[in-house]
């Protein structure tokens, strides 16, 4: 699995992270949310006190890869 657009922030202790994961287009809402809930409890599990949000994108789509930019 790729991933792009990670950001991170921080506000005193706590940490903010936001990261788009690139799965295959034909994965299932399911499944998808399944790979993104596994990989925010062990980002929590590594950064104590991190808020991630995940962004599930279809990997083959290239407008996927269009909306990294930091704004
Ligand atoms: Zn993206």
């Amino acid at each position: 699995m790729r991933y792009h657009a990670l950001r991170s922030r921080q506000a005193a202790s706590r940490k903010f992270l936001v990261i788009h994961l690139l799965v295959p287009g034909s994965w299932s809402v399911l499944r998808g949310h399944g790979v993104a809930e596994q990989i925010e409890n062990e980002v929590r599990a590594t950064i104590p006190g991190a808020n991630i949000a995940t962004h599930i994108e279809p990997a083959e789509d290239p407008l996927s890869m269009q909306d990294g930019m930091i704004t």
